[in-house]
């Protein structure tokens, strides 16, 4: 399998130089350079099988002659082994029609554990072979931090440092990072907010001596392979309500636009997926993007599901890829143009293309809560915000009847567990598997939100390549 640009202009890679590499060279994202297919009769022979056993399925065509089969199947069981359900992904009924696929059992109560306990073991295996030391830099809110400092702690040939805003991430948060102490694992808790820290780490990769020297890596869901892992989640559920005779719609609390792509990239498998329901909260670029044709940038207003809280989603250029009919070319101007303007329209045909899959719904505060309330009142279930809001979307759309509805349940209600007690009047227990998280030794660095103190910082503990 080879991997071409969206915006045209980048060397073509394998899986393996792929997941290394997470943004192509020309500012675009990589993408297989046409969907590998799985039959029906593939597909319905997935019925039954272990959540493991499923990902190699779906997953080996992507991987081509990157990891054989058996390897593929070892990393997948050691990634999925540390998630405490047997099912890795259980599906709830929540009532006649609507299920919740729970995304969160893995080490940080986060869906991004999917995706990251495997890409943590991807860069593992591909960098054995060769001469170089990984620095993974990353700046977080609270949840990719500690989901990428998990799967990336003792990890051979791999630093990691995450940047958090001092005083701005709850403790729990905090406290997930901080309580690592795996001699690879840096935490620099910065003297400003999550836009000063993403500004500092956009400008070290924008320092050309400095990512060269120390290897830059970044692990946010532009890297394909992160994507590639939510797809098995997909076909795993799917299978499980009646694929392929019957088809399933997916509602998908939406940030980056990584998560309900990983599901557009399924039914470009061959899963039939009867809608693909984007949920936004008040942060809707995507809603007037696929109701309008308007993606233009607005503020961001913060909310009680601060993963959604987006000015832009960077994996909605995938899908532009495949609506400007593959036309890196076309799509790198449009993608300069927003760039200026910050807004971009999108043409009816391509609005009637993604429309025949996608709907997308704006849930306001109030609707979140509401859901959040009945799903405790009528299931005894406690959701969290982000999952409140697939919910809540999945039950504003007009679907046939006999179209089972699976909402992503992105997080542990415990990772908000403030919100939720607002919402139902209960508190949350956090998992067995982070007690003792309050009398752990925290190790962090304070540092200014400067460049300067904050390279000094990196270059100290680094592995320089060559
Ligand atoms: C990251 C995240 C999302 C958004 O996923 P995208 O792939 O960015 O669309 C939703 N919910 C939770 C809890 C998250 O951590």
């Amino acid at each position: 399998m080879r991997y071409i640009s969206t915006r045209g202009n980048a060397p073509v890679l394998d899986f393996e130089n792929v997941t290394l590499a997470g943004l192509a060279a020309d500012g675009g994202l990589y993408l297989p350079e046409r969907w590998p297919t799985l039959s029906r009769d593939e597909i319905a022979s997935l019925a039954g099988l272990s959540y493991v056993d499923t990902a190699v399925a779906v997953m080996a065509p992507f991987v081509g002659d990157s990891l054989s089969r058996e390897e593929l199947r070892a990393l997948c069981a050691e990634a999925y082994g540390r998630f405490d359900h047997a099912a890795v992904t259980p599906l709830v009924q929540l009532d006649g029609r609507n299920w919740l696929l729970e995304l969160f059992h893995g080490p940080t109560l986060a869906f991004k554990d999917v995706a990251l306990q495997l890409l943590g073991l991807l860069f593992e295996r591909f960098l054995r072979n060769r001469d170089t030391h990984l620095t993974v830099v990353g700046a977080t809110s609270g949840d990719t931090g500690s989901a990428a400092i998990d799967a990336l702690a003792g990890r051979a040939k791999v630093d990691i440092f995450m940047l958090h805003p001092q005083g701005r991430v709850s403790d729990v948060q905090r406290r997930q990072m901080t309580t690592v102490l795996a001699p690879n694992v840096h935490n620099i808790a910065i003297d400003g907010s999550f836009d000063d820290a993403q500004a500092l780490v956009k400008a070290m990769f924008a320092d050309r001596d400095f990512a060269g020297k120390f290897s830059l890596s970044a692990v946010n869901s532009i890297n394909w392979a992160r994507l590639m892992a939510q797809v098995v989640y997909y076909f795993y559920a799917a299978v499980r309500l009646g694929a392929p005779d019957r088809p399933v719609a997916f509602s998908v609390p939406t940030g980056n636009f990584g998560d309900v792509f990983a599901g557009y990239v399924a039914q470009r498998m061959g899963l039939p997926i009867a809608r693909l329901i984007v949920a936004t909260n008040v942060n809707d670029i995507l809603h007037r993007a696929l109701s309008a044709g308007d993606y233009s940038v607005g503020g961001v207003t913060p909310t009680a599901a601060p993963s959604m809280d987006i000015q832009v989603s960077s994996n909605f250029e995938r899908l532009l890829f495949d609506l400007h009919g593959r036309d890196g070319a076309a799509l790198a101007a449009a993608m300069q143009g927003f760039e200026t303007s910050r807004s971009m329209s999108l043409a009816p045909a391509m609005r009637e293309e993604a429309g025949g899959l996608f709907t997308s719904a704006r849930i306001d505060p109030d609707a979140m809560s509401l859901a959040m309330r009945s799903a405790s009142e009528t299931a005894c279930m406690l959701i969290d915000p982000h999952t409140a809001i697939g919910l809540a979307a999945a039950k504003a759309t007009d679907l046939p009847a006999d179209v089972p509805v699976v909402t992503l349940a992105t997080a542990h209600p415990a990772k908000f567990r403030d919100a939720v007690e607002r919402a139902t009047g209960q508190r949350p227990l956090l998992p067995k598997r982070l007690g003792g998280l309050f009398e752990r030794e925290e190790r962090f660095a304070q540092l200014p939100a400067e460049i300067g103190p904050i390279e000094a910082y990196i270059a100290e503990r680094a592995i320089p390549t060559g």
